[in-house]
């Protein structure tokens, strides 16, 4: 069901989220697919789901990024594709020293775009819906992206990064 998203100031973007425990639950799987279809009715590159009210440590990004990138005109060197779209329990174990600088905009902060400065590549270590650990390396836009939603996930909002 598509969810409206939470904007800026509402507490619920500056907390840390608690951990997944039950992940087979159906209350979760419905928070999941809550946070997809709202992610795809906005046209988003990534969701937390502080964003449509709920405070857990979860981000989705869409099944393809590529046309998303495209229709919102974001041009980085490389997207790599990227089977997996659940990130639950999410921790950055690398950021690199070299870092892009792009504008970068979140559904949560309607109307503000700013050129915000990542870390060109990361790994991220994380669990899949059945609770599985894996981890994945990540460049350019898709790098990003995990940096963006994990600080989600950690209250933090891409304008507190400028
Ligand atoms: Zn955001």
């Amino acid at each position: 069901m598509v969810k409206s998203v939470v904007q800026d100031p509402n507490p619920i973007l500056h907390k840390k989220t608690p951990p997944v425990t039950k992940f087979n639950s159906d209350e979760f799987k419905k928070l999941i697919k809550d946070m997809k279809d709202t992610l795809a009715k906005e046209d988003g590159l990534g969701l937390a789901a502080p964003q449509i009210g709920e405070s857990l440590n979860v981000f989705v990004i869409p099944d393809d990024i590529a046309p998303v990138a495209k229709s919102r005109a974001i041009l980085s060197p490389i997207i790599k594709p990227e089977k997996r779209t659940v990130f639950i329990n999410p921790e950055i174990r690398f950021y690199s020293k070299s870092t892009e600088v792009l504008e970068e905009g979140c559904l949560s902060v309607k109307g503000i775009y700013r050129e915000t400065p990542r870390s060109f590549k990361v790994k991220l270590k994380a669990r899949d819906e059945r609770g599985h650990k894996f981890s994945v390396s990540a460049e350019g836009l898709l790098a990003r992206i995990f940096q963006h939603e994990t600080d989600h996930l950690n209250g933090i909002l891409f304008i507190e990064r400028l």
